[in-house]
Order: structure tokens, then C-alpha cells, then sequence
């Protein structure tokens, strides 16, 4: 396996530059050793990526966002996780197809690129040939994107911030806004929109790009004009995921900041904005408040609201 790009590491737009074959780490606190927290059939993702089996989802260790508010703080803050080799990675990934997944899943992989670079091939090498999700924070170097998108079937990237100033707040980085829209560029220039379209999950999706956008509490002006500036740059056949799932984790809840949960109406002007642009394909959430997909990465099953999904 290449492990190139890991020395004097610019995977990233932190640029940190560190050599992590030599052990070192930068901002996404992860050296040269691929390291996963869990690898599981998730049944709360999209209903295009659900379907009846669950997505394939294999969460990777560290992040480099690290927002103080992550729903992943475990995996992104506390670095949770086992170091898999590619045989190891190959094995969980097969382990996933064997049980029937629509899809496999990467999740938080950019930091990790080289070893997913590498399972891709080594899968589909091996005749798999269920879509490759890339799902992600959107804080990614556009000039990256031609490469995933080789090996990469949908991309699933978050836009977290409008709001150069929040986007500095919560994770130190005012170009976050910037970043992800450039990225978001090339990702839909490399693979379209979406397809099929079927928001109530009968078809699945096979390729493409859809964006989700996480609504923070007391934080709707930056939801707001993160739509806006979509609308702006891809028009209303973007297809966009707006999420209503925050709850605080223990750092939001330390800081003081971010503190609380997102009301009924807070999501209703983001929703209704969303209609007023005339967005043709949002998933929203219909189970508003429910916290059985906040994850707990210390339990085999993360997920509790994955026991009321249909089992593999
Ligand atoms: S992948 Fe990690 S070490 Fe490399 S540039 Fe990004 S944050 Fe820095």
C-alpha cells in the first residue's frame, strides 16, 4: 500500500505538513495507522441509502474539523478506535456486503484517504459492486476531488457553515464556508446530482452527490443563509439533507456554547426557507427530536435507534 501521501501530509486543508509514517500527528490527531471505531449496518441515514438492509457504515478514528460540538466526539475528540490493516478493513467491509448492506459507507475518511483508496480497489478488485459512499464534514481540498471521485460512487458531505465566523468559533477555521463550496464544485462536477431520486427509499441511491446540513441551536441565520448561498451557486435540483438530530456533547455542553437543542421552530424557518427557494429534493427529518442516532461508539450497536430498523 502507498503510504506517500501520509509523509508531509496535505490531505487536508489543515496543511499540517507533519510526517505521519514517522508517528506524527496533526490536527486530525491520527498517525500513519488506519484506525476504525465501528463497523456497522446503520438504519438512520437517508431512506436512499437505508433501504430495507441498512448503509454499510464504517466510522473512521479522529477528524480534522473537530467542531466543538461533534455528534461523533468519541471518535473525533477521544479518538475511540482499533488500528485495521487493509486486510483487517477488506475483512469488515466483506463482513458488511455478506449481511446484505445497500452500500458501503465511509465515514470521516479524508484523513485516511490512502487506506480507503486502497480498500476500494482491493473491493471492487474482489467483485463488489455496491455503491461507495464518501461521507464527510465538506472541509476537503477541491483539487482532491477528481482522485475520490475514481474510486467513489456518491459523495455525502456535510455544509456545515455559512457563517465564516461560527465556522472559526467552532472549529478554528473561517475558511470552512469557502472550502466546502469550492469542494462541493468539483464533487457535483465529477458526479451529478443525486440518482435515482426516490426520497422515500424503494430505489436506492447509486451515485451522485447530496449535501446535508445540520441545524445548530440558536444558530438559524447560519442555516439559513447556508441554504441561500446552495440555491445560489447549484440551484433547487441540489438534492439537500437538513437535519434536526443536535444534541449537545459533553465539549458543547463544557464550553457553554451550543448548549441546548434545536426548538420545533428553529427547524420550521429552516424548512420553510428550503420550500421558499423551491429545493425539489430535501430529505426531512420526520422523526424530529429522536436521539436513538446519536451514537455511543463504546457499544457494539451505536446505535439504539438501529433496533427498531429491519435486521440484516
Ligand atoms: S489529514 Fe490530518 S495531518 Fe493531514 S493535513 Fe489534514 S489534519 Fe493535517
Amino acid at each position: 500500500m502507498d503510504l506517500e501521501a501520509y509523509r508531509d501530509c496535505q490531505l487536508c486543508p489543515r496543511l499540517c505538513r507533519v510526517d505521519r509514517v514517522a508517528g506524527e500527528v496533526g490536527v486530525c490527531g491520527e498517525t500513519a495507522v488506519c484506525r476504525v471505531a465501528s463497523s456497522v449496518p446503520h438504519h438512520g441515514e437517508e431512506p436512499c441509502f437505508t433501504g430495507e438492509r441498512g448503509s454499510g457504515t464504517i466510522f473512521f478514528s479522529g477528524c480534522a474539523c473537530r467542531c466543538v460540538f461533534c455528534q461523533n466526539w468519541q471518535i473525533s475528540h477521544e479518538h475511540l478506535g482499533e488500528a485495521m490493516d487493509l486486510e483487517a478493513l477488506t475483512a469488515a467491509a466483506m463482513e458488511l456486503v455478506d449481511r446484505g448492506v445497500h452500500n458501503l459507507n465511509f465515514v470521516t475518511p479524508d484523513h485516511f484517504w490512502p487506506h480507503v483508496r486502497a480498500l476500494c480497489r482491493r473491493l471492487r478488485a474482489d467483485g463488489v459492486r455496491v455503491p461507495f459512499i464518501m461521507n464527510g464534514s465538506g472541509y476537503v481540498r477541491a483539487e482532491r476531488v477528481p482522485e475520490y471521485a475514481e474510486h467513489i460512487d456518491i459523495f455525502l458531505p456535510d455544509f456545515k457553515f455559512a457563517d465564516a465566523a461560527l465556522a472559526r468559533r467552532c472549529m478554528g477555521a473561517a475558511d470552512y464556508p469557502e472550502r466546502a463550496l469550492s469542494a462541493l464544485q468539483a464533487m457535483v462536477t465529477a458526479a451529478g446530482f443525486l440518482r435515482p431520486w426516490d426520497d422515500e427509499g424503494r430505489v436506492l441511491a447509486e451515485k451522485g452527490v447530496l449535501v446535508r446540513h445540520l441545524v445548530l441551536p440558536g444558530q438559524v441565520e447560519n442555516s439559513l443563509e447556508a441554504l441561500r448561498l446552495l440555491h445560489r451557486d447549484f440551484g433547487p435540483r441540489l438534492p439537500v439533507s437538513i437535519m434536526s438530530q443536535y444534541r449537545p456533547m459533553p465539549r458543547a455542553r463544557a464550553d457553554g456554547f451550543l448548549d441546548g437543542v434545536v426548538t420545533g421552530d428553529e427547524y420550521a424557518r429552516v424548512c420553510d426557507l428550503a420550500e421558499e427557494l423551491g429545493f425539489e429534493r430535501a430529505f426531512i427529518q420526520p422523526d424530529f427530536g429522536d436521539s436513538g442516532f446519536t451514537p455511543d461508539f463504546r457499544e457494539e450497536e451505536p446505535f439504539a435507534g438501529n433496533g427498531r430498523g429491519k435486521e440484516c
